[in-house]
């Protein structure tokens, strides 16, 4: 037992603390101290073990109030009468209590994002609801840096040895054997031979101490000024935010990279969040290089044993840095020096299950509770951040200048109305003609469609019945890899029918428009000689899968990469030098108030994937709407100012980022009461001053796994908090039992 936190208590004393569990509860439940525990004081953080309708849970006792100064709980005497109901704490757990500012971080992101603070506590401990059981010792299997000069290498070796790309990570027997299809004793036959040995796992490499000089990198002039004021910013170990902006490929990660040595020099902990987990093996290859050890890893991908040990070793104190998805947020840090949010604007920092929140913005208020700068990194960043930057509420940081001279591409627009691909096609003259060229040079290009499978909608010639999710309301994707058409929101899927299901005539489904699987055959046909490489959620489900891609590319193994999203993230491939855009035009059609800004971003994102080495890069964007803004923003290359002109026309009717919105969502088993709740909703609306509901309307997704969807939207003056005016009106609302409301703040997405 962990001696501060326990001491003798006199046995006449009976007290009670609130513990809070990791479910949907607003509030601490009291639980008694027994007698039996011999303690005095239990510190607010302590894990404790309490019954909870008959089963044991995980509590935290947890602290009156939410900022509440003292937080030492004074125990007083429990009043008799409740005494007879309250249940007893059953042990204490034998570690380190949750620190304070986690605590409070807890309490105040589910006030602010309408939820319960159990249920954020949920998110904080999911990971060691089994911490009780002890972790067994277990060996994994790490590569030789100097591989031994007379090691013979066979086929199965190279396998293996390809496999263990990122230095100083052990791998696991089991992992190496399901995964290259080979016996252990290849495994144990190269340990022999000296190209690999044995770790134990629980010593992870990653948590032993970053050398903030293992490799210090010559700075340009305005990377070494970027650096010196993000030092002062760590330096002065108080709450600042910094918006890091400069053009893909100028070194913002370079220039953070840092301010993180600057961190580990005076021991804080710093998290860095990185908006997909694809993009961790990468940057793990390049803090490794720069400073000697691994960071520690965080995301939904990593075995439940190695979460274990990253969330206990964070609690020690022995993490330096992690790096992990939005989740990392929750992770007990006791002394954060820092906190990185990397290509800020992604949409996939909000989380939109479970506990609705935003990341950014909630890493941003973690590093306020933790009196810590936090540094937002973006070339093309949202508008919230952009604005705030602009009316000084964050430092602005800029970078210009590609690293090594490289310039910024070429942006060129396919007019697809004046240049448009064969019948049935969709890759236009231009573009195929300038790849071909690249491809003859043995430079490599990126095919960028924003859509999985092969097509979005199949087709009835005969009757044009549309097949459809029974579920959603939303078209059934033909995966041609599979053979199924699949529901992207519910993932209900059947085998792709060889008649009509509606009039049953035979072969007449035909596919529409294309996905990144129809691209792919096509450039098959068009690009016989092309070494084909497809990236999407789809093919690379997993960091080592997509660690695998990367090297490929790196290694060119591949000349022509095809590719979702996923390929617009933060990548660095040097040989890449042009991106062609098929379908620019996709995200600009639906009714969404960001469809602009987000295409923007995106676009913008996926060309800066060109020329961000030696050779300068070319972006081709197919388009029928040439003279949409967006496009030529993305010729003209003035972000910011697109940016701030779009946000100009949102201040009048103070739309974000001059308003605050929050999205109620209400869905039933039923048409009928969804819209019952929805419509008691719109009646008791509240009206005041700068407060304005929207609808209820339908959803544009008004089906989704078999529940009916309404929507209403508040929207308020920025100066007026938005949650006193939510309890005020949906608290009182008592729907059927079948019926849900849930609160959406800041939304970002109003399917
Ligand atoms: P960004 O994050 O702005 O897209 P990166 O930090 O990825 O840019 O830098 C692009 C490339 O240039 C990387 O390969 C990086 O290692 C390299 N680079 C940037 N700055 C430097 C520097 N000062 N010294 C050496 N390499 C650098
Ligand atoms: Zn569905």
């Amino acid at each position: 037992m962990n001696p501060d936190i326990l001491s003798d208590i006199p046995l006449s004393y009976r007290k009670t603390v609130p513990v809070l569990l990791p479910y949907p509860f607003k509030e601490p439940f009291d639980y008694i101290i027994p007698h039996d525990l011999k303690v005095k004081k239990i510190i607010p953080g302590t894990l404790v073990i309490v019954p909870l309708n008959q089963r044991k849970e995980i509590g935290v006792v947890w602290q009156d109030h939410v900022l509440s100064g003292n937080l030492s709980l004074s125990l007083t005497p429990t009043p008799k009468k409740e005494k007879r109901k309250l249940k007893e704490i059953i042990s204490i757990l034998p570690i380190q209590p949750l620190p304070r500012v986690l605590m409070q971080f807890i309490d105040w992101m589910a006030n602010y994002n309408f939820t319960e603070s159990g249920s954020v506590l949920a998110m904080a401990i999911r990971n060691i609801r089994t911490l009780t059981v002890p972790l067994k010792k277990e060996y994994g299997w790490i590569k030789t840096s100097l591989l031994p000069t007379n090691l013979k290498i066979t086929e199965k070796r190279k396998k293996i040895l390809d496999y263990m790309n990122i230095p100083n990570q052990a791998y696991t027997t089991r992992e190496l054997t399901e995964n290259l299809h080979i016996k252990p004793s290849v495994i144990y036959g190269l340990e022999k031979s000296g190209g690999i040995f044995k770790q134990p796992l629980t010593n992870f490499t990653q948590f032993s101490k970053p050398d903030p000089n293992f490799h210090q990198p010559s700075l340009s002039e305005e990377q070494t000024k970027a650096t010196i004021f993000l030092r002062k910013q760590v330096d002065k170990k108080k709450f600042s935010v910094t918006l890091l902006q400069g053009i893909t490929g100028s070194g913002k990660t370079e220039v953070y990279m840092q301010a993180i040595a600057s961190c580990i020099e005076q021991n804080k902990q710093v998290l860095v969040l990185l908006p997909e987990i694809a993009l961790s093996a990468q940057w793990t290859n390049r803090f490794y290089k720069r400073f000697g050890v691994n960071p520690a890893l965080w995301h939904s991908d990593l075995g439940l044993k190695h979460r274990k040990q990253t969330w206990m070793a964070i609690l020690k104190n022995e993490v330096f840095v992690l790096v992990g998805a939005r989740s990392a947020l929750f992770l007990p840090f006791y002394d954060l020096g820092l906190i990185i949010v990397d290509e800020e604007h992604e949409s996939s920092f909000k989380q939109e299950e479970g506990v609705i929140y935003n990341a950014r913005d909630m890493a941003i208020v973690r590093a306020k509770l933790s009196s810590c700068p936090i540094i937002l990194v973006s070339a093309t960043p949202s508008m919230e951040t952009l604005i705030n930057a602009h009316q000084g509420k964050y430092f602005h940081l800029t970078l210009t200048k590609r690293h090594g001279g490289a310039i910024m591409p070429r942006t060129e627009l396919v007019d697809m109305k004046i240049h448009p691909p064969e019948k049935g096609h969709f890759l236009s003259p231009p573009l195929i003609k300038a790849t071909q060229e690249k491809l003859d040079k043995n430079e490599q290009v990126l095919f960028f469609l924003n859509r999985r499978g092969y097509a979005p909608l199949t087709l009835c010639r005969a009757c044009g019945y549309r097949l459809e999710c029974p579920h959603c309301s939303a078209w059934l994707v033909e995966h041609r890899s599979t053979r199924k058409l699949v529901c992207h929101h519910c993932d209900y899927s059947i085998p792709v029918p060889l008649e009509c299901p509606h009039c049953n005539t035979k072969n007449s489904l035909v596919p529409i428009g294309p996905g990144i699987e129809r691209i792919t055959e096509e450039a098959r046909i068009t690009f016989p000689d092309a070494k084909i490489l497809v990236m999407s959620s789809d093919c690379l489900n997993s960091p080592k899968m997509t660690a695998e891609a990367v090297r490929q590319i790196m290694q060119k193994e591949v000349n022509l990469i095809i590719g979702t999203q996923i390929v617009a993230k933060g990548w660095h491939f040097p040989d890449l030098t042009l991106v062609g855009v098929i379908d620019a035009d996709l995200g600009l059609t639906g009714a969404d108030l960001r469809a602009a800004e987000k295409t923007l971003q995106l676009l913008h994102q996926v060309g800066g994937r060109a020329g961000r080495a030696r050779f300068p890069g070319t972006v081709i964007i197919q388009s029928f709407l040439t003279d949409h803004p967006v496009m030529e923003t993305l010729i003209k290359g003035d972000f910011n100012q697109f940016m701030i002109e779009e946000a100009h026309e949102r201040k009048a009717g103070f739309w974000p980022p001059y308003g605050r919105l929050a999205a109620i969502i209400v869905s039933a088993d039923t048409n009928q009461d969804a819209l019952e709740t929805a419509q008691e909703l719109g009646l008791n609306a509240p009206s005041r001053d700068g407060v304005i509901v929207l609808g209820p309307a339908p959803a544009p997704l008004s089906l989704l796994r078999n529940r009916y969807r309404q929507r209403l939207l508040l929207r308020t003056h920025k100066s007026i908090a938005i949650q006193p005016i939510l309890h005020q009106w949906l608290d009182p609302i008592k729907p059927k039992k079948n019926v849900k409301i849930t609160v959406d703040i800041d939304p970002i997405s109003f399917l």
